[in-house]
C-alpha cells in the first residue's frame, strides 16, 4: 500500500480492540483453544500486524488459504520472535509446496486423498516427518475428504508417514437456521470417533457464538476478530477494529433541481450541501453503497457515512475515487477541506455498510484497495 497522506484515504487498525475481540471468544469457548483465521492478508488489514497482535493476545494457531501466505506469515512472526506459532495451510498442497510447508514449518490441510498423497510422496522425498491437519466434507460441498473414503485414510496413518494434528470441518450455515448445522456437528462428531486422541476443530465466528458443544477443541474465528458480525448472538459483544476515513477535498452547494454525480442520478430536491471526499471504488467502498444510481436503491437505502459528528447519505454514484456526501445537516464551518469523513468503523457499523451494498463486511475489508494505506493504532 501507499504510505499515507493526509489527503489519501487510510485504515486505521485498532490493535487493542482485536486482542478484546480474540479474549471474548477465547471465553466464549471454554477449555477449547481459539485460534484465528488471518487468510487473504488478515481479511485486508495485514496478516503478520494483525497475527503479531493475536499473538500477544495468546493465540498460538492461525489459518491462511495458500502455502505462499503461510510462508510469508511465518517469517513475520519469526522476525517478531513468535516461533512458535501454528500456521496452518486451509487449500492443501501440490507436492511441490512440501518443501516451501516444511521450511517453514507450515501444517496442511488435506482435503482429498490427491492431497494426502502428495503430502506423503513430498515428506518421503525430503525423508522428514511433519504433522498434517484432515478437512473433511459433513455437508459444505467444498472442501473436504468424504467419509467414506476414511478407510483409505485410516491405512495412510497406519503406514506411518501420515501424522494427523488435527481433524476439522467447515460450518454452512453457522449463522443462518439450526438444522444443517446441527447435521453438520452430528456427522463431524461421528467422523472424529475414528480418530481417537486427534484434536478437533469445526467453528468459524459464528460457531464460537454455538456454545460449547460446537467448540470442540479449537475454534477458527476470523471475521468476528476484526469486529464484523457474527451472528444475532455476537450482535454488541465485538468491538470494531478496522476504521475507513478518507479526505473532504472540496464543499460546495448545489441548487434545488440540479443533480450530482455520474448520470445525474442524485436528483436534488432542494438546496444541497454537497463534500467531496477522496474515496471511491477503487479503494473498496463500493460502488454498490452509492446513495442513487445503482440497481440495489430500488431496495435499500444507501450506506452513511459519518462526519464532524454527524451521519450524513452518500449521495448519487460513488466513483471511482471520490464520493459525494450530503453534508447540508452538518453546520457549515464543520466541514471543510481535510476534514476526514469516516466510511466505517466505532460511528458506521461495517455490517450497516455492507447491508447497503448487498454484500457482507469480509468483502468489504478483503476488497479494500492497495492505496489504502493500512495503519495499526
Ligand atoms: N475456517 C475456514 C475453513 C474458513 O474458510 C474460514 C473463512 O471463511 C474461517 C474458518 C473463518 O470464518 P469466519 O470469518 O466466518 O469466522
Amino acid at each position: 500500500s501507499v504510505s499515507p497522506t493526509s489527503r489519501m484515504p487510510w485504515v486505521t487498525i485498532d490493535t487493542e480492540a482485536l486482542k478484546a475481540n480474540w479474549r471474548t471468544l477465547d471465553a466464549l469457548s471454554g477449555r477449547a483453544r481459539t485460534g484465528a483465521a488471518v487468510k487473504a492478508d488478515g481479511y485486508g488489514l495485514g496478516a503478520t500486524r494483525v497475527a503479531k497482535a493475536l499473538f500477544e493476545a495468546g493465540c498460538r494457531d492461525f489459518f491462511v488459504a495458500w502455502v505462499e501466505e503461510g510462508v510469508s506469515l511465518r517469517e513475520g512472526l519469526n522476525a517478531a520472535g513468535y516461533g512458535d506459532a501454528r500456521i496452518y495451510v486451509l487449500q492443501g498442497v501440490y507436492l511441490a509446496d512440501v518443501p516451501a510447508c516444511l521450511a517453514a514449518r507450515l501444517i496442511p490441510v488435506l482435503s482429498n486423498l490427491a492431497e494426502i498423497a502428495n503430502w506423503c510422496e513430498g515428506l518421503e522425498r525430503a525423508d522428514a516427518r511433519a504433522a498434517a491437519a484432515l478437512q473433511f466434507e459433513t455437508g459444505m460441498n467444498r472442501l473436504g475428504i468424504d467419509a467414506g473414503e476414511l478407510s483409505i485414510v485410516k491405512a495412510a496413518i497406519a503406514g506411518g508417514t501420515l501424522d494427523v494434528r488435527l481433524i476439522m470441518s467447515h460450518l454452512a450455515s453457522a449463522d443462518e437456521g439450526t438444522v444443517q448445522r446441527k447435521a453438520q456437528h452430528a456427522e463431524f462428531l461421528a467422523l472424529t470417533e475414528a480418530f481417537p486422541g486427534i484434536e478437533r476443530s469445526l467453528s468459524n465466528s459464528a460457531g464460537s457464538f454455538l456454545g460449547p458443544d460446537f467448540a470442540f477443541d479449537l475454534v477458527r474465528p476470523g471475521i468476528a476478530l476484526y469486529g464484523g458480525r457474527a451472528g444475532e448472538p455476537s450482535d454488541g459483544q465485538l468491538k470494531p477494529v478496522a476504521t475507513l476515513t478518507a479526505a473532504v477535498l472540496q464543499v460546495r452547494t448545489a441548487k434545488a433541481g440540479e443533480a450530482a454525480g455520474y448520470g445525474a442520478a442524485a436528483k436534488l430536491s432542494r438546496d444541497t450541501r454537497i463534500a467531496t471526499v477522496g474515496l471511491g471504488y477503487a479503494d473498496g467502498y463500493l460502488r454498490a453503497a452509492s446513495g442513487a444510481g445503482v440497481p440495489l436503491r430500488e431496495t435499500r437505502p444507501g450506506a452513511m457515512a459519518f462526519v464532524a459528528g454527524h451521519h450524513v447519505p452518500v449521495l448519487g454514484r460513488v466513483s471511482m475515487d471520490l464520493t459525494l456526501l450530503d453534508v447540508t445537516e452538518v453546520p457549515a464551518d464543520l466541514v471543510e477541506p481535510g476534514v476526514r469523513a469516516e466510511f466505517f468503523g466505532p460511528n458506521v457499523a461495517i455490517d450497516d455498510v455492507a447491508d447497503a451494498a448487498g454484500t457482507i463486511a469480509y468483502e468489504l475489508l478483503t476488497g479494500l484497495g492497495r492505496r489504502v494505506a493500512r495503519m495499526a493504532v
